[in-house]
Parts: structure tokens; sequence; C-alpha cells
């Protein structure tokens, strides 16, 4: 009696590239021993070493899952089709699965890893597979550091780190796996240090750049998790669409303040990040962590779901964050669930995708090219530098200065004479000030005070600028005493 066994793409090439095999037996149990006796390498892939199938695989009958009555000798009969199908966590990391029953622990990694080991869940097999797998985290700042210590810890083989950043003072309030003593460094060296000093047998690759539409794919693609840690819109448009496009899991988190998300974008078994938000928020309209601040914690809670989410993936153990949005309130201590669903309409991952190939993220998100910028200020003056300021306050012709943040920020630290309006407030309050004088506007970094800027502009305020780089360069340029943040 005769039937049909399809084979998923995984385990295609042990069977001479085939997409079905024909085989005999009265039950599932006796077809997948006549499929294991005809092809004797797929055993391994199907069966742990005690002859159960393994977690993975999933088998089914006429497009029934038949698993859990597997032992229960399910009759199967002539012209059934009977299909092996790798499951959602295990099975979507083939490579994964393929290579780990190769690796081997040794006596130092199995007394490293025992406490793993002694759990049914993880076991040698388990960690075999974190030794086989590959992770990539985009950032090594607030998500990336606790990401990467446990990643290394927990004993994942090969950890990649993508970033172009120096560690800065005010980056050690969160960024535990960078010291006081590394301010100034790279984060790669920094963090690959830290990661060694951990654990030796994982292998780091270092990837000093940012992340482009020009490398983002060669990167991505040597890698079987990635684990986006980034702060900003272009960067999170850039990693979903690469791994879209390359079917790579998109471990996802993000901070602000007290707040935190994180789910598993899988275009293959669920939404992705396009299908969640399909346009970038305007620019400016969500401040960064540098404006609106975040708790030095958050980033810690919220990058260790994302590690445990990459372990489970590792593993094929538990239920995912795949179709699920996490949301995290700190202030509350409030853990929420929303169900995510995938677009059929999302033009990357839906029905009819128009989106092929990576585009130009900055463009997308509305970031206006600095040649722009430059254009702009060519034509009318809108940017003054803090030495300019400065020898303008010297010189006696000391323009209006307004301060457009927020009242703590103001209390840190202030240019003299400084007027404060914070932005939120500059509509209403402009009035208080001189259409015709000349105002410098200043913020932290120069962001929010270009929004002043405009919005008085608009209002006909004919001589008001920018303070270029803000409060934070005058510090630098024009104050050494004044502290930053
Ligand atoms: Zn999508």
């Amino acid at each position: 009696m005769a039937l049909r066994v399809l084979l998923p793409t995984a385990l295609r090439h042990l069977v001479g590239n085939q997409e079905e095999v024909q085989l005999a037996g009265k039950t599932v149990a006796e077809v997948m021993s006549d499929l294991v006796s005809k092809f004797p390498e797929l055993k391994r892939h199907l069966f742990t070493a005690e002859g159960k199938l393994r977690n993975f695989v999933n088998v089914y009958v006429n497009d029934e899952d038949v698993r859990y009555l597997q032992d229960d000798q399910t009759p199967v009969k002539e012209n059934d089709v009977v299909s092996i199908v790798p499951s959602i966590a295990g099975g979507n990391i083939a490579a994964i699965e393929e290579t780990f029953a190769g690796v081997e622990l040794s006596n130092d990694e199995i007394a490293r890893y025992s406490r793993h080991l002694i759990m049914p869940e993880v076991g040698m097999e388990g960690q075999k597979k974190l030794k086989a797998a590959k992770v990539l985290l985009i950032g090594t700042g607030g998500l990336g550091a606790p990401l990467g210590l446990y990643l290394a810890a927990a004993g994942i083989g090969r950890i990649g780190l993508v970033d172009f950043d120096v560690v800065d003072f005010s980056n050690l309030q969160r960024q535990v796996i960078h010291s006081t003593k590394d301010v100034g460094r790279p984060k790669l060296l920094s963090a690959k240090e830290k990661i060694l000093a951990i654990n030796p047998h994982v292998q780091v690759d270092t990837y000093e750049t940012m992340l482009r539409s020009g490398n983002a794919m060669d990167i991505i693609k040597n890698y079987d998790i990635v684990i986006d840690g980034t702060d900003n819109f272009p960067t999170r448009y850039l990693v979903n669409d690469a791994c879209v496009l390359l079917d790579k899991p998109n471990v996802y988190g993000s901070i602000f303040r007290f707040e935190g998300q994180a789910s598993v974008f899988y275009a293959r078994e669920g939404p992705c990040y396009r299908c969640l938000y399909p346009e970038p928020p305007p620019p400016g309209l969500v401040p960064s962590c540098a404006e609106g601040g975040v708790l030095g914690i958050l980033p810690g809670t919220i990058g260790l779901v994302q590690a445990t989410e990459a372990v489970k993936l590792i593993l094929g153990r538990g239920r995912t964050l795949v179709g699920r949005l996490m949301l995290y309130d700190a202030l509350e201590m409030k853990f929420r669930e929303l169900k995510l669903r995938k677009n059929p309409k999302c033009p990357l991952c839906g029905e009819n995708p128009s989106i092929k190939a990576l585009i130009d993220y900055e463009q997308f998100c509305g970031i206006t090219p600095p040649a722009a910028v430059a254009a702009v200020s060519k034509e009318e003056a809108v940017e003054m530098t803090p030495e300019e300021l400065k020898a303008r306050i010297d010189g006696g012709t000391e323009p209006i200065i307004v301060d457009v943040r927020e009242p703590h920020e103001f209390d840190i630290c202030r240019i003299p004479n400084s007027i404060l309006i914070p932005l939120g407030q500059v509509p209403s309050r402009m009035n208080e000030l001189d259409k015709n004088a000349e105002i410098v506007v200043h913020c932290k970094m120069g962001g929010r005070s270009a929004k002043a800027v405009d919005q008085m502009r608009k209002a006909g305020f004919k001589n008001v600028i920018n303070l270029t780089g803000g409060i934070n360069r005058w510090a630098e340029k024009v104050d050494p005493k004044m502290p930053k943040y």
C-alpha cells in the first residue's frame, strides 16, 4: 500500500532533493519508520536518541495534525498524504536544526552550563542548539547591553555586534555592558571584551558601521536571528525589511521613559513591523530617549524579554511573541498584551508585496538630508553656533535667548539670561516676545528648538535663529564647567 509523504524544504537535500516520496505503512508510526529506513540520514533530524519525534516536527495526515495521536497508531490508507512540517518555533531556524547535532560540548562547557543541562527543556540537545546558533545584535546600547551579557552567559555560539558609537558618560546609567573606564572607547570593543570575559567560548563578530541599505543584507544573512536594539525609525524599518526579505526572525524591543514594548516579527509565521506600523511617525513627533529620557533599568527588563525570546526560538520551546505585542509599564508595574494580525495588504510581507528590495530609509522616515538643511541656512540665516552667540554676548549685542527645554532640564544647566518657554508652550506664549527682535532659540541638542523656530517663523517672527547643537554644544565649546546631560 503506497502513500505520499511530503517533506519540508530543510530536509529535502537528505532525500535526493525530492519534494515527496512514496512510502508504505498502515499507521503513521509505520510510515515514519519506513521513511527513516529508506533515508537513514533523516533519522537524527526527525527523532531524538531515544527514538521520540523531535519537538519541532509536526506530522499531518491529509492536513490534520496527528502529532499527539502518533503513538496511538493513527491509521493511514492508500492515497493519504502525510506531511512533515517543522513547527513555528524550532523548525523555522533550519540552519540550527541542521547543524547542532554535529556540535560538541567540552567538559568545561558541560560544567558551565550544568543548570541548563539538568532541565529537560534545554538538556544537551538544547545547549548544542544554543552553541550552534548565530545571533546578531543591532546596537550595543541600552537593549544590546543586557542582551549581549546574558546571551553570552547562556552559551550562544556566535554573537554579531553592529555599532559605530563611542561610550559616553551619559550611557553608563543603563548600558551595563560598558564601564566607567570605557568612556571614550568604541562600544564594540568594550562590549566584545565583556562578552569574552563572561564566556570565552563565544565567537564575537564586530561590525563597526551604521547599518545601512547598502550593507544590511550582507551582514544579516550570516545569522539565524536578528535582535533589534536600535533607537531610531530608519534603522527599525531597515532591520524589519531586511529580515523579511531574508526570512529571518526579528526580535523587537523598544523603550521610552517608563514604558517598553517587545514582540517577535517573523513574516513566515506572523506579522512584520510594517503590518503593525505601516508608516513611521513624522520626524520629531515621537521624542527619542536622548530627548525624552529613559529609566535606566527599563532597557534591562525589555532587553531580557528579547533575550528570552531569542533563546526560545533557538530551543524551539514554548510560545514566542510572534503575533503578540507585549507592553510594559514600569510605573504601574503592569504587563499587557495585544494580539497582532498579519496585514494581507502589507507592502512587504502581504499577498502582493510592492517592496522587493531595501529602500532609502532616511527618506522614508522623512528625515531631511543634511544637504537640504544647508541650502536653507544659506538662504536665510536660521542657525547660530554657540561660539557666535558667546561673541555676541561679549560684544554687548546680545540677542534674546529662548530656552525651549522642560523646567527639570532648566534646573540642570542654563545659559545666562535665557527665558524658559518649554516647546509645548511656544504657540501660546510666543506673543510675550517682540516679533521684530533678534531671538536665538535653543534646547538640549537642537531638535526641539528647530521646531520652535519653524513655528515662530510661520507666526511672523522675522529674525528667529536656532542655536546649533543646543546647550550641550554650548557646554562643550563655550563653558566647559557647565554639566552635560
Ligand atoms: Zn508585514
